[in-house]
């Protein structure tokens, strides 16, 4: 009723979990009570159904029964999982005291308790619910006035990076990062969930002032500790505001329990190849169609052997870099082990099994790490000291050292974690065992008396005898007096006498036996009683002591993870160029694009398992910028387009390629749209789409871009897509002048290809053998002489009669065609007609037609933001 519950008649429980719950109306509430978590109300409603588990009652509330579910704590990180996937938020509230400090309160009072942390899927951190080698992006998108960007962390791992992000390039970052939730101002909450979901991002919806630049600024120097952020980066207003928005969150979600994130990475504006959604979802690149990564080009490459090295390699094929240096890096560190296998397999031998640091550390920061944390970064610097050695030698190239150097491990830390932890940690610090025996002299004897309890009463009991003389004297352990030493009534007199009565003091006479208790034997009882609470509390003190001295150099650890991610994936780069005979790009900044030999890694795997061998084929778009590809369906068209994306993704990514020889031009933005895709759940069609997607191209495509198209114009009827797709190729060729190749089944292309000065023609080749059609799969030069339409139908078990027919129509239509007289088709097109200049057969758009007619210095301001209202409806 918006003042909060009625909580009048509610039991003190329920009046506090009202009181939560009414802070936390977004989420389901996990409400600790012992060994579960229970739901109420609609919350248990919602639950009970999304994790299929029984809704029960417990008790009532103003007059009704209350709904409840519960989940086993042991059990919940399966459920949480669940909820987070089926995109619910889950706060946890736990009990903060012991339920016996409760009571000392009074017998009315309730346990405290409150949420210690929202668990959002932008915001996991458990390695149950992570993917070992997959980021976990949390995103924040801040829109000013004048400008935007997008910052990401990865809590799980401390990544976090920020970049300028002008409007309409969202979609595509949204792509590349795969983030799992995304911040945004909740006033551009409606517009911007369709591109949110599109990309399988939750969307957060946070309060303008979280984005607010000016005290985001302080916000983050705060976070940071320290005085400026320009020793990061000079970071634009949106920039900052995306920061400061995402750590905030990071505030809210942890409960000012600091996750461990590195200064913020800048990427500035030309520094990655720009691939748009389309493209990478087409190109399969870090996903397959179905949305794992089996059957991506990441998957076929991928031979780190640890789970950041993975997560870096994805990084790096989700982005591929646009700066020479940085490749060239890159490169040669594969060269060198490359050339040295030796060394990078003994590099991946010791690197294999490493545990994950960067995990680990994030745990600990987040105080939800144990023992088995410490115990993992303990032995990933063991690995790193192991890689150091190897890494010691003359020659190696500047990534390497810088590795090498990377590698230097904190000393002290290194040596107190050697020294403090057993070989095997367990889970959790709650039940001990994790010290190293010799590590602590207390901790040693207090767990000496817990272990040697019966050994040391039973050398008091010796002790006892010999000096009282009284040979039967036991210590036995009694339900209500504890320990005591127990003799016969006979012997009872000698313990009573001087100078034993000032040590054993009479507690019990029985029928046959006398006990006495003495001050030793007390003190050891308590002492062994509290052992093993004791040595608990040393363990537990020591790890927070541990976790302290990790903390205090987590930067010193997150450079460590990030030296061995970055040794990990060259040598599993090497390992790949080595197995499977890659080469070394020859990059520049020109535009030149020439294949020698090249393959489809993907396709030329899938071949292998069916025991078949891919062929390999050469490109060149160095001459004549724009290459047109003829021949039939099923010739080998789309894969000849997509390998040579993936070549360029592959070598800008810092990678060997497939092919005997690649020299390329660094590519500034890939696009490539092959093969149809529906977006049907959008209400476009599929022509909609390809000339949206074409559109974005020709507008979008720069002279160091890399276009492929594949069938433009397909979905429309022949002439119609005939006239898009030589208006199109003409745009490419004469505005865009970027390098392209352009698959169709239009064979009259190819003539427009002939006459242009920057085009070439090539086809798929085909053998004819005895009426079938054979696929070659090699591209040749020069355009397909003939179509193959009829035979492909026929392989596709077309009825025999319809083959026929169609054969027969097919010889009338030709027949005709050549009676007709050589009617090309620039006949029939007098618009395209040769030498027509792009600039000048473009039209110019509503928009522009539009702006031209505005009476600038007659508009109010009124006016004028109507009509840039009216500017944007347009677009
Ligand atoms: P198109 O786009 O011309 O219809 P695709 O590129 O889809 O043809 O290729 C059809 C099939 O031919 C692929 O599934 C693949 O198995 C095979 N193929 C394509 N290119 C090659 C090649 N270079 N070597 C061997 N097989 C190939």
């Amino acid at each position: 009723d918006g003042t909060g519950p009625d909580t009048g008649a509610v039991t003190p429980m329920m009046a506090q979990y009202l009181e939560i719950k009414g802070r936390h109306p977004d989420a389901l509430l996990f409400y600790r009570m012992g060994d579960f978590y229970e739901m109420f109300f609609e919350d248990a409603e919602q639950a009970a159904q999304a994790l299929d588990i029984a809704l029960t009652k417990r008790g009532q509330h103003l007059g009704r029964d209350i709904p409840m579910c519960g989940v086993p704590v042991s059990t919940a990180e399966g459920y949480l999982l669940q909820l987070i996937r089926k995109g619910f938020r889950v706060a946890v509230a736990e009990q903060l005291e012991d339920p016996a400090e409760a009571k000392k309160r009074g017998s009315k009072s309730v346990v405290r308790r409150d949420v210690v942390r929202l668990v959002t899927p932008g915001t996991l951190t458990e390695d149950a619910l992570l993917e070992a080698r997959r980021p976990n992006f949390l995103a924040a998108y801040a829109r000013l006035k004048d400008d935007a960007a997008l910052a990401w962390a990865d809590i799980s791992t401390g990544a976090f990076g920020v970049k300028a992000c002008p409007s309409g390039s969202l979609e595509a970052e949204l792509a590349r990062l795969a983030p799992r939730e995304l911040l945004v101002c909740d006033e551009q909450e409606r517009e911007l969930s369709p591109t949110a979901e599109g990309a399988g991002a939750q969307l957060t919806p946070l309060p303008r002032a979280a984005f607010d630049p000016l005290s985001g600024t302080r916000r983050l120097l705060a976070w940071f500790g320290v005085a400026t952020l320009d020793g990061w980066g000079a970071f634009g207003r949106a920039e900052v505001g995306a920061m400061a928005a995402l750590v905030d969150y990071l505030d809210l979600t942890q409960k000012g329990a600091r996750p461990h994130l590195s200064p913020p990475v800048r990427e500035a504006e030309g520094e990655v190849m720009e691939i748009d959604a389309a493209t990478r979802n087409s190109l399969e690149l870090t996903r397959a169609l179905g949305g794992g990564r089996q059957g991506s080009l990441l998957a076929c490459i991928d031979r780190t052997v640890t789970a950041a090295g993975a997560r870096q390699l994805e990084a790096r094929l989700a982005a591929p870099s646009r700066l020479s240096e940085v490749i060239g890096a890159r490169l040669d560190a594969i060269e060198v082990l490359v050339e040295r296998p030796d060394l990078g397999q003994a590099l991946r031998d010791a690197l294999r099994g490493a545990p994950d640091m960067d995990r680990a550390l994030s745990r600990l920061a987040l105080d939800r790490g144990g023992p088995r944390d410490l115990g993992s970064l303990r032995d990933a610097l063991r690995v790193a000291e192991r890689l150091a050695d190897l890494l010691d030698c003359a020659d190696l190239p500047p990534l390497l050292v810088r590795a090498a150097r990377g590698l230097a491990r904190p000393e002290g830390l290194t040596g107190l974690l050697d020294e403090a932890l057993v070989a095997s940690p367990p889970t959790l610090a709650r039940d001990g065992g994790f010290v190293a025996t010799g590590f602590a002299g207390d901790l040693d004897q207090a767990r000496r008396l817990r272990d040697e309890g019966r050994a040391v009463i039973a050398a008091m009991q010796a002790e006892y005898a010999e000096q009282t003389g009284v040979a039967s004297l036991k210590i036995r352990h009694n339900g209500t007096l504890g320990y005591v030493v127990e003799v016969t009534t006979a012997q009872a007199d000698k313990l009573r006498r001087p100078p034993f009565d000032t040590v054993f003091h009479h507690r019990q006479t029985t029928g046959s036996a006398v006990r006495f208790a003495t001050q030793a034997l007390s003190e050891t009882e308590a002492r062994l009683l509290n052992a093993g609470e004791e040595a608990l509390a040393i363990e537990r003190r020591i790890f927070a002591e541990l976790r302290g001295a990790v903390l205090s150099e987590a930067a010193a650890l997150a450079r460590v993870a990030g030296a061995l991610a970055e040794v990990d994936v060259a040598a599993a780069l090497a390992d790949l160029a080595v197995q499977e005979g890659w080469t070394r790009p020859i990059l520049d900044t020109s535009r030149v694009f020439r294949v020698r030999g090249g393959r489809h890694p993907v396709v030329e795997a899938a071949l292998r398992r069916q025991g078949q061998a891919f062929v390999a084929n050469d490109c060149d778009l160095s001459d004549r910028l724009i290459r047109l590809l003829t021949g039939p369906n099923m010739g080998g068209k789309s894969t000849y387009l997509r390998q040579a994306a993936l070549l360029a993704v592959l070598a800008q990514a810092g990678s060997f390629v497939p092919a005997e020889r690649l020299e390329l031009g660094l590519v500034s933005r890939l696009f490539s749209r092959v093969g149809a895709s529906d977006d049907l759940a959008r209400g476009r069609s599929t022509f909609m789409v390809e000339m949206v997607e074409t559109a974005a191209i020709l507008h979008r495509a720069d002279d160091r871009s890399l276009v492929l198209l594949d069938e433009i114009g397909r979905g429309t009827a022949t002439w119609d897509g005939l006239s898009i797709a030589w208006a199109v190729l003409e745009h490419l060729e004469g505005v865009n002048r970027c390098r392209a190749i352009f698959a169709t089944h239009y064979h009259e292309l190819a003539t427009l290809a002939a006459s242009l000065p920057c085009a070439s023609n090539a086809h798929v080749a085909v053998a004819d053998w005895e009426g079938e059609v054979v696929f070659l799969h090699e591209v040749r030069d020069g355009a397909a002489d003939r179509s193959y339409g009829v035979q492909v139908a026929k392989l596709a078990g077309l009825p025999p009669k319809v083959v026929a027919r169609a054969r027969a129509v097919l010889r009338g239509l030709e027949a005709r065609a050549r009676e007709g007289g050589p009617r090309t088709l620039e006949e029939e097109l007098p618009l395209f007609a040769r030498g027509v200049d792009a600039e000048q057969a473009r039209e110019p758009s509503p928009l522009e037609e539009r702006l031209r007619a505005v009476p600038v210095d007659d508009l109010s301001p009124r006016e004028a933001l109507a009509l840039i209202y009216e500017l944007r409806e347009m677009l």
